[in-house]
């Protein structure tokens, strides 16, 4: 049997929970490290028909209006508003956020709910000169077909949200592969949201495959009826999936790693600086992609900041625990290995000459509580781990010389990967060299504010190893639709173009 809490929080929707499988998949509750839940899991066959359902969906699909798909998104917000709550709750048992950032996610996916409403009605092409008289040249954007996507656990029903709200105004099924470690929001996310679908007779273009990586999430990537496979992780899976949907000729929309940096100058307001960095360091436990996870800061208010920033993780200490109390500021990993990766950076740290300013340890209670870390490393010596991106709450910082913004910025590039950035400044001058062409090199560059927290309104997503995608808002629906260009000949000749003479 389910948990009692998973079953209250189904009950709570309307659902039913899904009934325990004996050797089905096992879910846990990383509060506690319980097993809730015991989910059955699709086997290849068992996904493939729900591809070639959703691939039936998209030839219908394709030919509805946009402004009535974006009705239909419109009622899948809705639902959400109506069922707000429990889901958030689902999302703090099962993935163990703290229920206000767990309730954010689920707003997250009302917000981009609203905003592919919108977009259904204004999505559009452009029209252009044509060099020949009486010619008229146009682009038209159609729906691209199914689209797979693969969800991460650290956002398990949001970014699935992302993506679908503008995947469905644009035209296209969702097919969607969620982490194993999260399955059950997917589940309930599923349940709640696809008789929306079912109602308009298009219930088949959302469809839900848990299964294994290699057996069934490959096959998945691997079959050219997804022409768009949109994959949030790792970077260390996205050079998996990128190679092989490159070797069909498919397109990605790669969501992967980072490894996000706050620069502090000599002119930055440090209270709002150590608030900013706390949060985005030690939010969600340091597990979001974009978490700030490494500080550089003008050595003359170095010892000033870090003050201040030791001071606010002295306090986020007393308030770790259970994420369902909304007291507390920070919740446990994910699990097991989670926490031994943390251990083991931390071992590093110390090898390595890091000096822990506070934090390092594990908390001595059941599930995967772990305290978050600052760590100075040794001046003008390389520190590896630092470039590495460490799925915990572990802030490194490094000290800059006071007039050397460049140098600064040069460190915060020399990283793989290049999500998102920050500077906390009061120079104009810094912040227009922060995000000048020789500044940031990440897809999200802010000031004064940190690395973490984007709005749907704006393109999510970063460059160089981060796998250059970008979803949500601006023009991101673009990947979810093919682009033509049309021209037409409204003149009674046939002009060549480039003045082409063929007679
Ligand atoms: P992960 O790479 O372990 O798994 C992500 C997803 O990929 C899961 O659904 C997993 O089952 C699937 N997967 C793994 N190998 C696969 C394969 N060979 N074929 C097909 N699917 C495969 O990542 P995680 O631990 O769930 O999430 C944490 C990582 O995700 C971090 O690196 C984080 O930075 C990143 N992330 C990035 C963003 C972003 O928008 N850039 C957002 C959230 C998380």
């Amino acid at each position: 049997m389910p948990s009692q809490e998973v079953k209250e929080i189904f009950e709570a929707m309307g659902l039913v929970a899904p009934t325990d499988v004996e050797g089905g998949l096992a879910v846990e509750d990383p509060s506690c490290g319980e097993i809730i839940a015991r989910v059955a899991q699709d086997d290849r066959e068992a996904a493939m028909a729900k591809v070639a359902a959703a691939h039936a969906a998209f030839l219908r699909l394709r030919e509805v209006p946009g402004p009535v798909r974006g009705e239909l998104v419109r009622r899948i917000g809705e639902r959400l508003r109506q069922h707000k709550e429990p889901l958030a709750r689902l999302v703090t048992a099962e993935m163990g956020k703290g229920i206000a950032e767990a309730l954010g996610e689920v707003q997250e996916m009302i917000d981009i709910c609203d905003f592919a409403t919108g977009l259904s009605r204004s999505l559009g092409g452009r029209t252009m000169l044509s060099e020949r008289p009486g010619h008229r040249m146009f682009e038209q954007w159609h729906p691209v077909g199914s689209v797979l996507c693969i969800t991460a656990f650290n956002f398990p029903v949001a970014v699935w949200a992302w993506n679908a709200a503008l995947a469905f105004v644009c035209g296209d099924p969702v097919v969607w592969k969620p982490s194993l470690k999260t399955p059950l929001t997917a589940m309930a996310t599923h349940a709640l949201l696809q008789p929306v679908l079912a109602e308009a007779g298009h219930g088949d273009a959302m469809q839900l495959v848990i299964g294994p990586d290699v057996e069934v999430a490959q096959a998945l990537v691997d079959d050219p009826r997804f022409p768009l496979v949109s994959a949030t992780g790792s970077c260390a899976m996205g050079r998996k999936v990128g190679p092989r949907v490159a070797a069909r000729l498919g397109r990605t929309l790669l969501e992967l790693g980072g490894n996000n940096a706050i620069i502090v100058d000599a002119t930055a307001d440090l209270d709002l600086a150590a608030r900013a960095i706390a949060f985005g360091a030690a939010g969600t436990a340091g597990q979001r992609c974009t978490t700030t996870r490494r500080l550089l800061v003008a050595e003359s208010v170095a010892d000033a900041l870090v003050r201040k920033v030791v001071g606010a993780y002295q306090q986020l200490a007393e308030r770790i625990g259970d994420p369902r109390d909304p007291a507390n500021l920070v919740g446990p990993l994910i699990d097991a290995d989670a926490r031994d990766q943390y251990v083991a950076a931390i071992e590093r740290i110390e090898a390595d000459g890091g000096e822990i300013l506070v934090g390092g340890r594990v908390l001595d209670r059941s599930g995967y509580y772990v305290v978050p870390t600052v760590v100075a490393v040794p001046e003008g010596k390389e520190f590896p781990l630092m470039d590495q991106e460490t799925f915990a709450p572990i802030l490194y910082v490094r000290r800059f010389g006071t007039d050397d913004l460049d140098g600064a910025i040069a460190v915060q590039n020399q990283v793989e990967q290049g999500l998102s950035s920050a500077i906390f400044t009061d120079s104009v001058r810094a912040a227009e060299r922060f995000w000048s062409p020789a500044g940031s090199d990440c897809g999200i560059a802010n000031v004064n504010l940190g690395t973490s927290g984007a709005e749907i309104g704006g393109a999510f997503g970063g460059e160089k190893a981060t796998g250059g995608g970008r979803e949500s808002g601006s023009d991101a629906w673009k990947a979810y639709m093919r682009r033509q260009t049309c021209t037409v000949n409204g003149s009674n000749a046939l002009p060549l173009a480039q003045g082409i003479r063929w007679e």
